[in-house]
């Protein structure tokens, strides 16, 4: 551009560009560009910001021009590192527009929160020399004579080999992973020829893999992997859990021939920073992740995996309010690349979107092997004759104890933490609640205190209630898993149990150690919340007992009955999934159910079929949109005199109806009033983010008010 010692124009000084910075401050501000610099689009640069000297932001375009030049600060330095590719750039642009969120949020997720330079001593790990690690170790002796010995040396000091030496690797990378794939099963064999030919095409396409549980849709997208692989690219495969990333780990690494780069909340500071570079780099090839992963600088991505799609997992509720399998799909639009989604259990807007022949549709409709998909038996809790506070029927309990005895392993699934929902005054009847949620504390033996579910907030039990006096009359009502763990210690009291909630497998690490306890067999039973609901693969486990299988179905969630299906038959797959049979007993009050009816059948697409003809008639998802805006405050009129004063505003328009304000469910959550406003559309034509836009960001509210707003909610909490 210029010449350090040319005498500046006063054009040329004049220039400046608009730099982005990764804080939730609108879409940035501008800067001077330094007569001496040159600066592309998506530099990572270093500017002063208020009184702060170095904040590291991305240029973002030319500058806006609504401010005086005399008065904009200078850009201070570009850093030494790539610019931001184009289309993540793009993709931070549509998200931000999509969620009503700054796009500098968005770019906070882009840099893996904040951005980490490389130390001095860093290296950052290279797959490629993996490759040629495990490739030496498979078949040293037909390797080019230039990849053995001490090849790292020798391919940093000569650039021009480097780049032969890559083709060649990936030449033999490709052979080598052929040897690792396993033998597929002929309806599995057209499912992954049909995902490796759009890993081949290079255009963007969506494609569920729809497979019952245990039909091997890994291996089957797998192979797209594969493909991906050999054609030099890198692959994302998100997860809808850290403890399944750690689950899958050895199985994928053993697959591949490579270790995957993980990426989610769980790793160090300096597992961050490596694995960034990497993936910004190119070095990394494989990434597995959270749904955060799917925002970062990918240097060459070539395909998307998203397992378990159906997931609510894959929903963020804080911050950034994004869905993540929704979010993957436009992030495989912009980048042109195919993306496949493969679930047991599809979610009805992906069912929907196959029936509108947008996306393409893969089914394995048989389980792997010798195994058969299990049987689904009702346990009738009207006619049971149980004693009070036992919640474990006689055939379950008696199916457990000949399961255990047969050297097989079972599980409980309850979707609820602790020891019991609910603890009581039995003098008064006054039921303890947290004092700054609407929500009740609930006990939990593991640390002999009752904890609010809502904000962490925890008290040891009182002996005196508080409203009545009365000591020692507290009592536990209704199951949580631990409730169910002690009655199996007083019934089944020879059976090596384990419990399997967020707050017992609360990393990757922990979940790595029951996947291996459960492998070699120190756990006969499993007693866990949906958590262990997922992918989950544990070939001796043949026997499921859902102790309530009503629990998801109360309350007034539109998804109500589609969640509680795909959770119950995910938990019902976990069972069977080798040589041994399985059975699910589903303790219910109500077998009628038409969810009930479903999983008995074993017949998805008809209930499927009936939840989308209801939710068709109601103008819901997948048909009309929704929004929900939550307004919060500590003060409550004034919660809801801003919640009235959103409504009174509202877009006069036919196609836009507007329910509330109401209390939100959770009326009180961490000492905030919520009140909220929910904004249906009968289509899905109608552009809700924008509409949403202009209807909120003009209005000057208080700054002791906080307005949330929150595209396709999930959770209507
Ligand atoms: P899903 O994800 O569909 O529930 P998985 O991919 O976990 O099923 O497969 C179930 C089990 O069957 C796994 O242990 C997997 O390794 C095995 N399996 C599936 N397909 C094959 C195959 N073609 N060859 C060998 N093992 C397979
Ligand atoms: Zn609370």
């Amino acid at each position: 551009m210029n010449s350090p010692d040319a005498k500046p124009s006063k054009k040329q000084q004049m220039e400046t560009v608009r730099v982005l910075l990764p804080l939730p401050l609108g879409n940035g501000y501008d800067y001077l560009v330094p007569p001496d610099l040159s600066i592309p689009q998506g530099s990572f640069v270093m500017v002063p910001l208020g009184r702060k000297e170095g904040v590291i932001g991305v240029v973002w375009g030319e500058g806006s021009g609504t401010v005086d030049p005399r008065k904009l600060k200078a850009i201070t330095s570009v850093l030494d590192l790539a610019p931001l590719d184009e289309i993540t750039r793009r993709f931070v642009t549509w998200v931000a527009g999509y969620t009503l969120t700054s796009a500098g949020s968005i770019l906070k997720m882009v840099l893996g929160g904040q951005l980490r330079p490389l130390k001095e001593k860093d290296k950052v790990p290279d797959t490629l020399i993996e490759y040629k690690r495990l490739i030496r170790a498979a078949d040293a002796a037909q390797l080019d004579p230039r990849l053995r010995g001490d090849d790292e040396g020798r391919e940093e000091d000569d650039e021009g080999r480097e780049e032969d030496n890559t083709q060649t690797l990936l030449s033999k990378y490709g052979n080598y992973i052929d040897t690792l794939a396993p033998t597929l099963s002929a309806e599995q064999d057209s499912a992954a020829a049909a995902l490796t030919s759009a890993v081949k095409d290079n255009a963007f396409s969506v494609t569920l893999l729809d497979g019952v549980t245990g039909s091997g849709k890994t291996e089957v997208y797998g192979e797209a992997l594969a493909q991906c692989f050999k054609d030099g690219q890198q692959a994302l495969l998100l997860l809808p859990e850290i403890a399944m990333t750690a689950a899958l780990f050895l199985r994928l690494e053993a697959r591949f021939g490579l270790a995957p780069t993980l990426w989610h909340s769980g790793l160090t500071e300096k597992q961050r920073r490596l694995n960034w570079h990497a993936i910004k780099q190119g070095k990394a090839r494989f990434i597995l992740g959270a749904r955060s992963a799917l925002f970062l600088p990918y240097a060459d991505l070539g395909l998307i995996v998203v397992d378990e799609e159906h997931e609510g997992a894959y929903k963020q509720e804080e911050g950034v309010i994004y869905h993540g399998r929704d979010m993957a799909v436009v992030r495989a639009n912009l980048g042109a690349i195919p993306i496949v989604l493969a679930s047991a259990t599809p979610s009805l807007e992906t069912l929907h979107n196959v029936q509108q022949g947008k996306y393409r549709h893969l089914i394995l409709r048989r389980r792997f092997g010798e195994a058969s998909m299990p049987t689904i038996k009702i346990v009738d809790l009207r006619h049971e004759k149980m004693p009070t506070q036992s919640f474990i029927s006689d055939p379950l309990l008696q199916a457990l104890q000949s399961a255990l005895e047969n050297g097989q392993q079972a599980m409980l699934f309850l979707n609820r933490r602790g020891y019991a929902p609910l603890t009581l005054c039995r003098a008064c009847g006054l039921r303890l609640q947290c004092p700054s949620c609407t929500s009740w504390m609930i006990e939990h033996k593991r640390t002999g205190r009752l904890h609010c579910h809502q904000c962490g907030y925890s008290m040891t039990i009182p002996k005196a209630c508080p409203a009545c006096g009365a000591e020692d009359k507290f009592a536990a009502c209704g199951p949580g898993i631990e409730r169910i763990a002690e009655e199996i210690a007083a019934r089944l009291p020879d059976a090596r149990t384990a419990i399997m909630a967020s707050d017992t497998i609360a990393d990757a690490k922990a979940a790595q150690a029951m996947v291996k306890q459960m492998d070699d067999h120190s756990i006969d039973l499993l007693i866990g919340t949906q958590i262990m609901a997922k992918g989950y693969h544990f070939p001796r486990l043949t026997t499921v007992g859902v102790i309530d299988a009503d629990l998801g179905l109360a309350g007034g969630d539109p998804r109500a009955a589609e969640r509680t299906f795909q959770l119950l038959q995910q938990v019902a797959g976990r069972s069977g999934r080798a040589e041994d049979a399985g059975t699910v007993y589903l303790q219910t009050t109500n077998p009628d159910h038409p969810v009930m009816q479903a999983l008995i059948k074993g017949d998805r697409d008809a209930f499927m079929q009936a939840e989308m003809r209801e939710r068709k008639n109601y103008h819901l998802p997948p048909f009309g949109r929704l929004a929900t805006i939550t307004i919060a405050g500590a003060d409550k009129q004034q919660v809801i005199d801003v919640a009235r004063l959103i409504a009174s505003v509202a877009p006069q328009t036919m196609n836009m109806r507007i329910l509330g304000p109401a209390p939100a469910p959770f009326a009180i959550l961490r000492g905030k009033h919520r009140y909220r406003l929910m904004v249906q559309t009968a289509s899905r034509g109608v552009a809700l983010s924008s509409a949403l836009g202009a209807w909120i960001a003009p209005l000057s509210l208080p700054r002791t008010i906080k307005v949330q707003v929150d595209i396709d909610p999930y959770s209507f909490l």
